[in-house]
């Protein structure tokens, strides 16, 4: 394609590039998308999707004991991991050609190459070709990040690694506190693994609810999931077919994989955007304006890249509203506020709005209705689990700001709940809505005692 007929090149065809790039040429634009890996990027190839089946395929060892209490009489269930893996791959190459399809259909070139700024006004491919187009959009996302180098890194696998593992670990050790850390915990756990889980911080989960955390930190260890906080791995050794992690007061674990789920950082090492004038945040994303535009007016940057909300239904909103803004004649900011969000741990987490401690901050009066309640189904299954719901209200308006949820299907309720919540409803709204029973949800509805009023000095 001569660089005069280009007039948007995408660099990256993950979530948020292949929706700017489709938008964009249902605009008309000309459009060229450049991708290093396979297209679909990391939440179809090594993220969201291929995670979530592998949480399906965890979440079948509950259903199996569970459907004893039941009547169901099963010879015991065998797990085979390479039949899954196999299934995984199968299904994740067939979206990565439906993206394709989708992105070949809607008239965008396809350049499965490296891509790079030679200058502000030009991009260069690794075979040497360079383009000049209208306008460049940054859609590199993220990759993990490794941490402070430490002897051993080389043995240290991440969550891309984790997706391919010739087989199942027997014990794992994975190291962070965050979302991808505790999901492949739970992962790991649930098909059969001995699991440690190494934290620096107090608890898991940093930024999330301190019930939440609380609430699925405990869960997590009735489920035999050894959770250390307060500590590092600060060396690994490999000893023949096994290795040995040794935690900053030199306790040491002998595990078959030792995982690092630290993180994860701008992918931005190379692309030479520095030398075109592109500005950088405090936390090394891309810096944008409300319509995704960097400190270079013709250069624009969304999703992961930018280092803010890193989720894939952002950085694909951020597409969109890219392609409006610059090819539609519809200019869109998005909106980044109260993005509701799951963890699909064991068990799940959906939160959607203020934690108490953010509300206490910027509120100052703040009301809690919070309860924990062993769910219907555990009751025959004989299993000791609780969910937990927990809503954060402005005394001052009764608007519920926050929504915290902890049990199986959070994550589907917090996208309704997150409807609510993003009206602002408030509590007697809430409440004025009929209860469907006999489910979880009906709680959200019926939690009337308060469990706490709180009042500060607002700090807004
Ligand atoms: C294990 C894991 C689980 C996750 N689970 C969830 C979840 O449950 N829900 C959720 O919402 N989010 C989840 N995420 C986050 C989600 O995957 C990302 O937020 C999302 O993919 C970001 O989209 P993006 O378009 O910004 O970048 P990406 O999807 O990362 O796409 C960027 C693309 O750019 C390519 N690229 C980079 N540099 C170049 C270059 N110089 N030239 C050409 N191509 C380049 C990359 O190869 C990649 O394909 C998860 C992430 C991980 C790692």
């Amino acid at each position: 394609m001569p660089d005069r007929d280009v007039d948007l090149f995408v660099i990256g065809a993950g979530s948020g590039g292949v929706r700017a790039a489709r938008i964009a040429a249902g605009y008309g634009a000309r459009v060229l998308i450049a991708e290093e890996n396979r297209v679909g990027g990391t939440c179809v190839i090594r993220g969201c999707v291929p995670k979530k089946l592998l949480v399906y395929a965890a979440r079948y060892a509950d259903d199996f004991q569970d459907a004893a209490g039941y009547g169901w009489g099963l010879s015991t269930p065998t797990f085979d991991w390479a039949h899954l893996i196999a299934n995984k791959d199968r299904e994740i190459a067939r979206l990565e050609l439906a993206y394709s399809t989708a992105l070949e259909r809607a008239g965008v070139t396809i350049v499965k190459s490296r891509a790079v700024l030679e200058d502000a006004n030009t991009v260069r491919l690794s075979g040497g070709e360079k383009i000049r187009p209208k306008y460049i959009l940054i859609a590199t996302g993220g990759a993990p990040w490794n941490g402070p180098e430490i002897p051993g890194f080389e043995h240290v696998i991440s969550s891309n690694e984790a997706f391919h593992l010739q087989e199942l670990p027997s014990r794992i050790l994975i190291q962070g506190g965050g979302y991808i850390a505790v999901e492949f915990a739970g992962i790991f756990n649930g098909l059969g693994s001995e699991v440690t889980l190494v934290y620096r911080g107090e608890n898991i989960l940093r930024g999330f609810d301190n019930d939440v955390r609380a609430h699925l930190r405990a869960e997590m260890e009735k489920r035999g999931i050894n959770i250390i906080c307060g500590k590092i791995v600060k060396s690994v050794q490999c000893t023949q077919d096994t290795f040995t992690a040794t935690l900053s007061d030199n306790s040491a674990f002998e595990v078959n994989k030792v995982m690092f789920a630290l993180g994860r950082w701008p992918n931005v090492t190379g692309l030479r955007l520095e030398d075109s004038g592109v500005q950088f945040t405090r936390k090394d994303g891309v810096a944008v304006n409300d319509f995704s535009q960097t400190s270079v007016p013709h250069i624009y940057a969304i999703g992961d890249v930018t280092n803010r909300i890193n989720l894939t239904p952002v950085a694909v909103r951020d597409g969109h509203a890219f392609a409006d803004t610059v090819f539609g004649n519809k200019p869109t900011p998005v909106d980044h506020k109260e993005v509701p969000t799951a963890v699909f741990s064991e068990p799940e987490v959906g939160v959607v709005g203020l934690t108490e401690a953010e509300a206490c901050e910027r509120l100052g009066r703040v009301d809690i209705y919070k309860t924990s309640f062993r769910p219907m189904k555990m009751s025959l299954a004989g299993r000791d689990t609780r969910a937990f719901f927990k809503l954060v209200v402005d005394a001052r308006t009764d608007r519920v700001v926050g929504c915290h949820i902890v049990g199986p299907d959070a994550g589907e309720m917090i996208q309704l709940a997150g409807i609510a919540v993003k009206m602002k409803a408030t509590k007697a709204q809430f409440d004025s809505v009929m209860a469907v029973h006999p489910t979880a949800a009906e709680e959200l509805v019926t939690m009337r005692e308060k469990a706490l009023s709180i009042e500060r000095q607002a700090a807004e």
